[in-house]
């Protein structure tokens, strides 16, 4: 059998032959929109539960857990039945509860400045395995409710688009999460843009910038070359006219290297005509890049300098710093399990 996330409505009804056939939903909404375990389904048969809980085994067995923020930030370091490690950064607020989930182990895009694609490529993850991130972050955030959804942690969603997708239509759909409530953010593959902009669901899109021209973006984030800016851009316009739903860059300042007036021109230049919105996240530092995050200061400068030249821009509050969940160093370091 299939993970617990993995088993389809046909895998259930497999499992459970023989037993009425409003079962198959209880179970199906159990998981998913109730979000328990089998073993926690009372409204079954207690011999019906331990079958359950024993032919679907969660994907994820917990690694390590660390804890940050007063509590607020909750990092998972997950083992995966091969073997494979990914992250999963689970952050309270004021006014919601976001989940960083990961959507392949490791990462093929190679941005020299980001722990993951540091690390290099290992495999995709499964739908399920998406999808079980969620529901142990719902678990976990009780009794505040989950609310958002970003495919920020490990990997390019939009090079595991097939089982990432699907993963999407799941959270809306049964998990009852809001399409405005999720988050694509993609180092900008061009032809997962425009397949994203044909789907029904209008989810939010992110878009990793970082540089607004390509020598520099050629540099900073390799698979520029496949798609450069041009591109990118007119993918982003397509995706604003058929979903109308923000869209916002990500801007990772890096001091001297992104973090000039000329820096901001240039992004202004690409922002403007879309409305986007600008995400500046200081960078975090990982283990491969030596070259260290813009100061406070200078991230005021820049951020107020796109004010100027009309562009909507906020700095990301960091998270989780000191236990290596911010963005981009995430990389599933192994742990001494002693
Ligand atoms: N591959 C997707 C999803 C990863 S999201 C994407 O590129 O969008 C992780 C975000 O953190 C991306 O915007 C990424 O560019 C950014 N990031 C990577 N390394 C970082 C670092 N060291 N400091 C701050 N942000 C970083």
């Amino acid at each position: 059998m299939p993970s617990r996330y993995d088993a389809t409505r046909e895998d259930l009804a497999e499992l459970l032959a023989g037993e009425p056939a409003f079962r198959v939903r209880q179970v199906w909404d159990g998981l998913h929109s109730r979000v328990v375990a089998p073993a926690a389904m009372t409204e079954l048969p207690a011999a019906l539960r331990t079958h359950l809980d024993e032919s679907l085994p969660p994907a994820l067995v917990v690694a390590r857990e660390s804890i940050s923020d007063d509590g607020d930030t909750i990092k998972w370091l997950w083992r995966l039945h091969d073997g494979a490690l990914v992250e999963t950064v689970l952050m309270h607020y004021a006014d919601r509860s976001t989940v960083c989930v990961s959507s392949q182990a490791g990462c093929a895009m190679a941005c020299g400045f980001c722990a993951t694609g540091q690390a290099g490529f290992e495999r995709q993850l499964t739908t399920g395995e998406i999808v079980e991130q969620v529901a142990r972050a719902v678990e976990r955030a009780r009794p505040r409710r989950l609310s958002n959804v970003v495919l920020m942690g490990m990997g390019e969603p939009m090079a595991n688009y097939d089982r990432v997708w699907p993963a999407i239509v799941r959270m809306h759909d049964d998990m009852g999460l809001s399409a405005r409530h999720l988050t694509i953010s993609t180092v900008g593959i061009v032809p997962g843009i425009r397949r994203l902009a044909g789907e029904d669901l209008p989810v939010n899109m992110a878009v990793s910038l970082h540089a607004a021209n390509d020598t520099l973006r050629d540099e900073m984030v390799p698979i520029n070359k496949r798609y450069p800016l041009a591109d990118l851009m007119d993918a982003c316009a397509d995706y604003l006219a058929a979903k109308g739903r923000r869209l916002s860059f990500e801007w990772a300042l890096i001091a001297g290297v992104n973090d000039r007036g000329r820096d901001a021109e240039e992004l202004a230049a690409l922002a403007r005509p879309l409305g986007a919105h600008v995400n500046l996240i200081p960078l975090n530092p990982t283990p491969g890049y030596a070259t260290p995050g813009t100061p406070p200061e200078g991230v005021r400068r820049f951020r107020d300098a796109l004010g100027a030249l009309g562009v909507n821009a906020t700095v990301r509050q960091n998270r989780g710093t000191e236990i290596d969940a911010a963005c981009g160093q995430l990389r599933a370091t192994a742990v001494q399990i002693t």
